[in-house]
């Protein structure tokens, strides 16, 4: 079933300069007068570039979002950056959970959780990230790995409240390659039997997006596969051009 709505996010990564503030997004924000009222789209990059990025989008075409947020409101964490700093800066949504988080940094389920209630708390919207590797995939355990992720990372405050699962592949971000439209179907069945396992009739509304190399030339066929509710856009985000392409395709 094609929901009415995609969710189309950017994530920049560890990349952004306020230079690209008056280049792509300028661009984005020329072109995206005419953006199909059938999308939401945001924007997360870099959080030194959150309160500029808010600015520049004035009039709110694409929401602005952080990439990861701490548990805690404040205090002695050097270098962290809470919920509610991102809210103040202007976001509206954080990308929570993401594969580069767990595996350079070894964010496990239950932190991702608490990161959720702190998002909540502060307003975001979570976009709660899961996926898995190649090894996995290769050894049949793609659909549990999937699952247990989501009945980790998920949290009881989620139900009836503005959130997204995206499903990335850790195989398929920034590698050029993808699951075919298949296995994408498979995967987001499955995530949805389990985010309804998890939280009951709560884990119904949610979209869950598909992320991994997603580009202007694949991104119709995988939106409109059942169950893909929008897309987590890494490296094409960060093209202008790219990034409107996949937002019309949706
Ligand atoms: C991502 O990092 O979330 C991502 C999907 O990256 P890419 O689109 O570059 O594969």
């Amino acid at each position: 079933m094609k929901q009415s709505v995609k969710l189309i996010v950017g994530n920049w990564k560890m990349n952004g300069l306020a230079a690209d503030l008056t280049g792509a997004v300028a661009e984005m924000l020329a072109d995206l007068s005419a953006r199909p009222a059938s999308v939401r789209a945001g924007l997360c990059p870099p959080a030194t570039l959150i309160d500029r990025m808010v600015r520049a989008i004035e009039g709110g075409l694409i929401e602005v979002g952080g990439q990861d947020c701490r548990v805690e409101t404040k205090g002695a964490f050097t270098g962290g950056v809470s919920a509610e700093m991102l809210a103040d800066a202007g976001a509206t949504m954080v990308i929570l959970g993401h594969s580069e988080r767990r595996q350079e940094f070894g964010e496990s389920d239950a932190l991702v959780s608490e990161k959720v209630g702190a998002a909540l708390r502060a307003g975001l919207m979570p976009i709660i990230c899961v996926g898995e590797t190649l090894a996995q995939r290769e050894a049949g355990e793609a659909v549990s790995v999937v699952r247990s992720q989501i009945l980790g990372s998920l949290s009881d405050q989620l139900a009836g409240q503005d959130w997204a699962l995206a499903y990335e592949p850790v195989w398929a971000i920034g590698t050029g390659l993808t699951p075919t439209l298949e296995q994408i179907a498979e995967i987001h069945a499955a995530a949805r039997a389990a985010m309804v396992e998890r939280l009951g009739e709560g884990g119904r509304a949610a979209p869950i997006l598909y992320g991994g190399s997603v580009n202007p030339a694949n991104a119709r066929d995988i939106l409109a596969v059942a169950e893909v509710g929008g897309a987590l856009v890494g490296g094409a985000s960060l093209k202008a051009a790219d990034f409107l392409a996949i937002i019309r395709a949706a």
